[in-house]
């Protein structure tokens, strides 16, 4: 077992610890709980958290019941209504927000290990997680002060005009391929907003999570009792609870398509909740025969290839115009060795292993299905080096199919793509949108026309020219068809936390004289 708190100092508090460190046997094993109205509660059950690289046991955290997160939506319920939050200024939770950028920067390093430690992303893409979890908090944070509403010009004797609210308590569950920059994405709108949370990392990944709420719990008095609630445990348990709860308002979601039909039938169910989600993709990465190959080779495998390919937005269809297509996929194959597998804190790893047992397992079935359907062109197994035999790793994969096959149509969020050839414009647009998913595109040529072409006919909410990947805080993510509903990010991602109430001041003292 390794005890990462003993390993690596990386925790100074025992706040949240119920297992504490016994110099005279062996490490204990640290123990989170709930963080619910500013305290650490203790559920029935505990569940283990695993490092991906060596399969050993970090951390236990809570298991919670569907009583545990009742109790953390009360206290989210109990502050949204009655506590002082409500009266809280746009500029104090502006503050607040800052405070949490600065405390994300200060300890930047110990959450990015933390996070590698819990996900197995690579140690330098951890660090640029932690920047841009800081960045958001940032951003809300000076958004909070330019929320308002407006006056409209009525046809009457009248003073018409919004308020924006903030839409109560909010639910925000996250996925564990950005464990802590995702839950920023969400807790940054909806505190700049003036909602209370209750948030609900994944089960494989929440240990960055219940960090950040410690170092809020230590450093951030302002911060009402209530308006910051963790919750961990199962998606079908403990998320559940949060989607059919009657006292949340909204639930904001990021995570599998699947489990958002879920979620979409359990609010309809329940309250009919506000519900915005942020789903999976198969997203088309276009390189048409005028790209620069150099550029293409590494976009074509940057797309995909990082974060081990568990991204959202990856480029999992490489549509490669006919012409060029051996060429470019000589130079993916030539290139790949690059991508060095290894043990993720050491800086010149380049990919890590996927998050779980579980995860490498469901990648591997879907690299048989390919091996049966389509062209293997590289890859495929497990690593043969000894230093990576207990890690859950696999290699970058390679295929070359038609647009068809399972491997082109279902989203495997690993490192596993299909190489698909093209004819002309019309081809590529047509195999690029011949999909369920809508999450991003992207498109390579020198070409401007071209590009501006395909830019708007491909049916997605990200759309990229001559490059693959980058996000940033000020711009709006999302997706169309089944990659989700509503926006993250950018103004509009404040939107998903707001409510716009009308009011009408009637300026005339006559009866209104219809009876
Ligand atoms: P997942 O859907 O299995 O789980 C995501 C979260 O939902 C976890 O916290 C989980 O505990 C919870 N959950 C599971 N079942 C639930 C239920 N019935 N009710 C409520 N909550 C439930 O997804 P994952 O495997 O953690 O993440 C991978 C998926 O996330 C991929 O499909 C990926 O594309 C998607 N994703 C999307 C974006 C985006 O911005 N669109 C970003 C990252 C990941």
């Amino acid at each position: 077992m390794v005890h990462y708190v003993a390993h690596r100092g990386a925790v100074r508090s025992n706040a949240p610890v119920r297992g504490r460190h016994n110099m005279k046997t062996k490490p204990q094993l640290k123990t989170y709980k709930n963080f619910v109205n500013n305290d650490w509660t203790a559920s029935k059950k505990t569940r283990e958290v695993v490092n991906p690289f060596n399969g050993t046991t970090i951390a236990m955290v809570a298991e919670s019941s569907r009583k545990d997160v009742d109790d953390a939506v009360a206290a989210a319920r109990e502050a949204f209504d009655r506590g002082p939050w409500r009266e809280s200024t746009a500029q104090q939770r502006g503050r607040i927000l800052f405070a949490m950028a600065d405390l994300v920067r200060k300890h930047a390093a110990m959450l990015a290990e933390l996070e590698t430690l819990n996900c197995g992303k690579p140690i330098v893409e951890s660090e640029f997680d932690m920047s841009d979890t800081a960045s958001c908090f940032e951003y809300y944070g000076g958004l909070a002060t330019k929320i308002h509403g407006e006056t409209l010009p009525v046809p009457d004797n009248a003073l018409n005009m919004t308020l924006r609210e903030p839409v109560g308590v909010a639910g925000l569950i996250v996925p564990w391929n950005y464990p802590l920059m995702l839950a920023a994405w969400k807790l940054g709108p909806a505190l700049a907003a003036g909602c209370t949370v209750v948030l609900k990392p994944a089960e494989q990944t929440p240990l960055t999570t219940l960090e950040f709420a410690r170092l809020v719990q230590e450093n951030i008095r302002e911060l009402p009792p209530g308006v910051l609630n963790v919750v961990t445990g199962d998606g079908p348990v403990a998320g559940r609870a949060i989607v059919e709860s009657m006292k949340v308002d909204k639930v904001a979601f990021t995570g599998g398509t699947e489990t958002g039909r879920a979620i979409l039938k359990g609010v309809a169910d329940s309250n009919l909740k506000k519900v915005s989600l942020e789903l999976g993709g198969k997203s088309p990465n276009i390189f048409f025969s005028d790209a620069d190959l150099d550029a293409a080779t590494d976009g074509a495998l940057f797309g995909v290839f990082i974060n081990q390919g568990e991204v959202c937005s990856a480029g999992s269809r490489i549509l490669i115009q006919q012409d060029v297509f051996k060429k470019l996929v000589a130079r993916m194959k030539e290139t790949l060795p690059r991508i060095r597998l290894g043990d993720p804190l050491n800086r010149e790893t380049k990919m890590g292993p996927l998050v779980s047992k579980d995860h490498l397992q469901k990648v591997e079935s879907y690299i048989e299905i390919g091996r049966k359907e389509a062209k293997l062109i590289a890859g495929g197994r497990r690593p043969s080096s000894n230093q990576l035999k207990n890690g859950y790793f696999i290699e970058p994969t390679i295929f070359e199919s038609g647009n068809n096959s399972r491997i082109a149509r279902e989203e495997i969020f690993g490192p596993v793509v299909t190489c698909i050839p093209f004819k002309n414009e019309d081809d590529a647009l047509e195999i690029a949108n011949d999909t369920p998913y809508g999450l991003a595109a992207a498109v390579w040529s020198r070409d401007i026309f071209r590009c501006l072409r395909m830019v708007k006919r491909l049916r997605a909410g990200i759309v990229w020219v001559n490059t693959m990947q980058p996000c940033y805080v000020e711009s709006p993510w999302g997706g169309y068809k089944q990659s989700g509903h509503g926006r993250e990010l950018s103004l509009h991602g404040i939107e998903e936390f707001l409510e716009t109430k009308q009011v009408h001041i009637n300026l005339s003292e006559q009866p209104i004289g219809w009876y």
